[in-house]
């Protein structure tokens, strides 16, 4: 830290993504990304954009938001782009949370909810999750602050039901819901409708998983015209350009490629699954996930030693040191060769254990 650095921050602890190697050619399993390229569409419509970046970007990011809104049946006011969900969840940090209004989440979820209450400078209150990592609804009922939900969580990879979440809503009609669904594609429902309903919630996605656009960092919230214009209040104030000009390009593509999406949510399931089995055969422990990856864990040897072993053998897969979840490691889902190369060392390295 440099002397100049300001002493709000000197206790910061930022966020640690996950490693993106460069020197060996790992099979990646350690970020949650999807294994399928982009949308071919979305490809060409972001080279077509590069063509006029002397040009700054749409700061309404008019086109998007309208095949959002029509994808999702709301309105185009009630939709906000950003630089991934990780900036529209900032936002609703910034806009909804305050010394009065802490941030309120889970012991057990999305790693980033308490450095963005950091840097915002407002306190957050963690509810631990139940010790089968399940999340009890009725510990949020009248929460005090703006909740922020993980649903389906990481690194757990569970899910509530859609009536825990409206249960959840309705017992904070003072407070803010934040359903953060960055892989609800994988899962089996979706808040977004109940957004016409509850004009205290907000729901966040991503263009990350699902749609194979990490490297384009977008993503979207859905929320009454009147939340995300306290959000535009908090864009307009810090980056109008937030979302470049080729990622608005490449997201138009992906919207208009949308049976792709769905083909490659529906390989990634079928892989999930057939994972999930053959490691269940192996004695690995894990929850029925509803995501894009698993969290697993197994008896004959510890989190940290299988994450370095499956690195010596070329698979990088996410290690989170902290209490409650050291013996876990959360491995994206691949595709079925990757998968299949994973279970064969996982079978090696707890053989006879
Ligand atoms: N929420 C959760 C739960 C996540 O795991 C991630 C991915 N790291 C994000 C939000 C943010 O994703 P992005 O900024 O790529 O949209």
């Amino acid at each position: 830290m440099s002397r100049f650095f300001t002493s709000r921050f000197s206790s910061l602890e930022p966020y640690v993504p996950g490693e993106q190697p460069k020197n060996r050619d790992y099979i990646k399993l350690n970020t949650n990304e999807n294994p399928y390229p982009p949308s071919a569409k979305a490809v060409a419509l972001a080279r077509e954009a590069a063509q006029s970046l002397e040009l700054y970007s749409d700061p309404d990011c008019a086109l998007l938001r309208e095949k959002l809104a029509e994808l999702y049946g709301v309105s185009p006011d009630e939709v906000i782009a950003g630089n991934g969900s990780d900036e529209i969840l900032n936002f609703a940090f910034t806009a909804f949370c305050d010394e009065n209004t802490p941030a309120v989440f889970a012991d057990i979820t999305y790693g980033f909810y308490p450095v963005f209450a950091e840097i915002n400078r407002v306190p957050y209150r963690q509810i631990p999750l139940k010790d089968d990592f399940t999340l009890n609804p009725s510990d949020y009922y009248g929460a005090g602050g703006t909740v922020f939900i993980a649903n389906p969580n990481a690194p757990t990879s569970l899910s509530l039901t859609m009536a825990d979440i409206e249960n959840i809503i309705k017992n904070n009609p003072g407070n803010i819901v934040v359903i953060d669904e960055a892989y609800a594609d994988f899962g089996e429902f979706s808040c977004i409708p109940l957004i016409k309903k509850y004009d205290n919630l907000i729901v966040t996605r991503t263009f990350s998983k699902s749609r194979s656009m990490a490297g384009a960092r977008l993503g979207f919230g859905i929320a009454s015209k009147e939340l995300i214009a306290d959000m535009n209040t908090v864009r307009f104030s810090t980056n109008p350009y937030n979302v470049n000009s080729m990622t608005l390009a490449a997201g138009a593509g992906a919207l208009a490629d949308e049976e792709y999406t769905r083909e490659n949510i529906e390989k990634v399931k079928e892989t999930r699954e057939f994972t999930a089995s053959e490691l269940r055969k192996l004695g690995f422990e894990m929850p029925d996930s509803k995501t894009n990856f698993l969290f697993l864990r197994h008896s004959g040897i510890s989190g940290v030693d299988f994450y370095k072993k499956m690195k010596e053998n070329g698979i990088l897969i996410r290690h989170f040191s902290s209490g409650r979840i050291a013996d876990y490691n959360r491995v994206t889902i691949g595709t079925r060769a990757q998968m299949e190369e994973f279970i064969a060392v996982a079978g090696r390295l707890t053989e006879g254990l």
